[in-house]
């Protein structure tokens, strides 16, 4: 192990919006530099940074489509000239698109394994030589993985394979003192969940959990900053469900 007395540097894909942004915040007031991916939010991510740089942090904003392994490899290679390397990395990005198997169609497949699988994928494939010493990477599944809903099959099957990832690079790590781990939210108020769903299935899925509330962003940047921070080392390969006790 170093000595470093420079800040470590958390790669957070996603963060112009919703839970990545508040993940963004948090780490940054835990003492993080700060990098704030995001593929078309720009004036979202440029608002972000701001506000973390006038709270006396650090952020450097990222445009990439984590789906694009060069378009990564770009992002890091720019997180890396700017701040040295990245020592955590939350891959956060990721979209939800509902339909039955029956109804669902390729775009609605190939659009959801591209960013929520493929791109971890880019990033974990980075992450897997680049990352310091020391290092995190946590990952976002989903507490559908586990009620397995109607709909969300593609969805889940996406994040599914997102902790069959955490559970393997935890493993193939050994040696780097790094940990690998994902937090799986329950529904969380954000435009992913929010957006398009009638008023009735929200008022459902919030009261399903025995805390009868939706998780906030907070909650999830909550759990992450255990992981991410000197509390959270022993953990390693593990999910964790971040939920309010729906399953
Ligand atoms: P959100 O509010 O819709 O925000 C999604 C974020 O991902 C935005 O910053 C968006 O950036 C970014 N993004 C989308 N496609 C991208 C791409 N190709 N490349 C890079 N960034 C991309 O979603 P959220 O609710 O915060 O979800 C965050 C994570 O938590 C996701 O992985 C989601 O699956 C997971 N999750 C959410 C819930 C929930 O109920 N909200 C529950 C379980 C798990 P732009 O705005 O720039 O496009």
């Amino acid at each position: 192990m170093t000595n470093r007395t420079d800040p470590k540097v958390a790669l957070v894909t996603g963060a112009s919006r919703g839970i990545g942004a508040e993940i963004a915040k948090r780490l940054a007031k835990d003492g993080f530099t700060i990098v704030i991916n995001y593929a078309g939010s720009a004036a979202d991510a440029e608002a972000l940074a701001t506000a973390i740089e006038a709270s006396g942090g650090r952020a450097l904003t990222a445009q990439a489509d984590v789906g694009d392994a060069q378009a990564v490899a770009r992002m890091w290679d720019a997180a890396e000239a700017a701040f040295g390397g990245v020592d955590v990395l939350v891959n956060n990005a990721g979209i939800m698109k509902l339909a039955t198997l029956a109804d669902g169609d390729d775009a609605l497949f190939d659009s959801q394994i591209a960013i929520n699988l493929k791109g971890p994928r880019n990033t974990m494939k980075l992450a897997a030589t680049r990352l310091r010493e020391g290092g995190r990477i946590i990952n976002l599944s989903s507490s559908v993985v586990g009620l397995y809903q109607p709909t969300y099959g593609v969805y889940a099957a996406t994040k599914a394979g997102v902790e069959a990832m955490t559970h393997v690079l935890a493993k193939e790590l050994r040696g780097r003192n790094i940990t690998v781990n994902a937090i799986a939210p329950g529904p969380t108020a954000t435009a992913l969940f929010l957006d398009g769903k009638p008023q009735a299935a929200i008022d459902a899925l919030t009261k399903l959990a025995p805390l009868e509330r939706l998780g906030q962003p907070e909650d999830i940047a909550n759990a992450v900053a255990f992981l991410a921070g000197p509390d959270g080392g022993w953990i390693n390969g593990q999910i964790l469900r971040s939920n309010g006790g729906i399953i």
